[in-house]
């Protein structure tokens, strides 16, 4: 006997078109890549969002057709979330600090029909727009008095002018809840990019949790600033789950220096925040500067990589309470978050920093556990670590065109991370499986790394490993063996680098060793590089 409840399918319109009805007052503000403040209201970026899905009608764009954003994070990127999305096409969101190479392959990869730019990634888009075959219509996200004479992109439209044509009388369509809604690629696993696919279903289930009390308490009397880029796993679901709690929302553009953030919280009275802990050091060095604290902010969410526990006590300091979340693209990306249970409460904050400095507990939703390596599971006791899996519904179970490869083992997603989980069911991530450094919220393949210092007519070996960066958490450190009679040292590796990967993912330092230590299958030993490494001091 099925339930007798209405069949309302989960599309991702309805958190806005409830926002624009239940709290159409509610502000959203955004410091434009042009330089100023735009404000406007919930029931303005509805309007808006809805010419958008109307002007891609006019484009005829298809049913899960990709419309692909290089944008940073403001209201205009908040329309085409919805417009492209709720008109039940695919928001494919694009991250700007990759190489333009791998910007136009992902492109080409998505086959994505439209692309929408802001104007500061005019010169990325002039070189790609050549490679990119199936893009049909290029719109940058600005007035039409912005628009370049002469750009060379073809068919370049202004946002403005592409959406004013339209009225805004628009009907949503309903559909299956498990149509794809947004597309975003990973570099955080080895070979290339890899699409993950969001669903209408998947991405309303993970607003619901990502709201909850233990996730970031996000309601109607908060006002949000998310750092974590809309380029990023839908900068962590909040343009979702603001709308969805009549939260104001703040975007904070291309200014992501302390200085920057700490005048726009205060301007806008922000209480609650998200981003990676490269952007909240920049934020603390300003304050701790300028000796000065927060008025409204009250929490903020900290994930992306490991938080550590000084920045979650100079937050507290500043009356702010560290939310550290792990989580995953593959994972829309909620995992777990640090909050303290009942029997914390009582607790010396001494005592209760470990435990919320810890990756923290699974959100309802989320499943996981630790296995060893013949997928035994192993014990929650704080010390045995192992491989982490995860499932439940908002986690991938294949990439975007590698449909025939499920990601699933027994029905679990491998995370390619390594961790403890506790007694009280806290998880610390202790280490990565995968082949790959996170410097500053952002992947670096080793792979390709030891790929390009392998083509060095000196080098015989090399391996590329992290080591902890205070600013950056990690940095690439090369670990080369000579080819024998050869003469080079560290400048001549690191110019080899230069043009062959961005700037940003060039290895910091370079140490040559005698031999690369290998497992019993041949293999790198990089567990045991990255111990013997572990307090390699990188040049400044
Ligand atoms: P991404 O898919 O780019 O969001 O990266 C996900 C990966 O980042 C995870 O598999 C972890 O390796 C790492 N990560 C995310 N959050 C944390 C955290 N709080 N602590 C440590 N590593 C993290």
């Amino acid at each position: 006997m099925l339930g007798l409840m209405q069949d309302e399918p989960l599309l991702i319109w309805r958190f806005l078109e409830h926002a624009g009805r239940h709290h159409g007052d509610i502000e959203m503000v955004s410091r434009r890549v042009e330089g100023d403040i735009h404000r406007y209201t919930y029931r303005g970026a509805l309007n808006r969002s809805k010419k958008v899905a109307s002007a891609l009608d006019t484009l005829g764009l298809a049913q899960s057709d990709r419309v692909a954003t290089l944008a940073w994070n403001g209201y205009r990127h908040f329309e085409l979330y919805y417009g492209v999305s709720g008109s039940s096409r695919v928001i494919h969101t694009i991250n700007p600090r990759l190489k333009p190479e791998q910007v136009a392959w992902i492109a080409n990869d998505a086959e994505d029909r439209v692309f929408c730019f802001d104007m500061t990634f005019l010169p990325l888009v002039k070189a790609i727009a050549p490679y990119c075959r199936t893009v049909r219509h290029w719109v940058a996200l600005c007035e039409t008095e912005a628009l370049p004479e002469y750009s060379g992109i073809p068919n370049l439209l202004s946002y403005e002018a592409w959406i004013g044509a339209e009225d805004g009388r628009y009907e949503w369509p309903v559909f299956d809840e498990r149509l794809a809604a947004g597309l975003c690629y990973t570099s955080g696993t080895t070979g290339d990019p890899k699409g993950v696919l969001y669903s209408h279903r998947s991405t309303t289930l993970h607003a619901y949790a990502g709201s909850l009390p233990d996730s970031t308490f996000l309601s109607a009397r908060d006002c949000i600033l998310p750092v974590v880029p809309m380029f990023h796993v839908n900068a962590w679901g909040v343009p979702y789950s603001a709308p969805m709690m009549g939260a104001k929302v703040v975007w904070p553009g291309a200014a992501l220096d302390g200085k920057s953030i700490y005048e726009l919280m205060e301007a806008e009275q922000v209480t609650c925040a998200a981003g990676v802990p490269t952007v909240w050091l920049g934020l603390l060095n300003h304050l701790s500067s300028e000796g000065k604290r927060f008025s409204t902010l009250r929490r903020t969410s900290v994930g992306g990589s490991t938080c550590p526990p000084a920045m979650i006590d100079a937050f507290h300091k500043l009356g702010v309470e560290v939310l550290h979340g792990w989580g995953m693209t593959e994972m829309s990306p909620l995992g777990t978050v640090g909050a303290l249970r009942n029997k914390h409460v009582g607790l010396s904050w001494e005592e209760q920093l470990p435990i919320v400095a810890k990756q923290g507990r699974a959100v309802f939703g989320v499943d996981m556990k630790i296995v060893d390596p013949d997928g035994e599971e192993l014990p929650w006791d704080g010390k045995t670590s192992g491989d982490l899996l995860v499932r439940g519904p908002w986690i991938a179970s294949k990439y975007f065109k590698r449909e025939q490869e499920s990601l699933l083992i027994d029905g679990w997603f491998h995370t390619g991370d390594v961790a403890t989980i506790d007694a009280d069911g806290y998880l610390q991530i202790t280490d990565r499986s995968k082949d790959v450094i996170k410097s500053g919220g952002e992947w670096i393949s080793s792979i390709d790394i030891e790929n390009i210092a392998m083509a060095h007519p000196a080098i015989a070996m090399a391996a590329c490993i992290a080591v902890p960066h205070p600013k950056w958490d990690e940095r690439p450190l090369l670990v080369a063996v000579k080819k024998s009679g050869a003469n080079i040292d560290r400048e001549h590796v690191l110019t080899f680098f230069a043009g062959k990967v961005a700037k940003w993912q060039i290895p910091d330092d370079v140490v040559f060793v005698d031999v690369i230590p290998l497992g019993a299958t041949g293999k790198m030993q990089k567990s045991v590089l990255r111990e013997r490494f572990k307090d390699h001091a990188l040049p400044a």
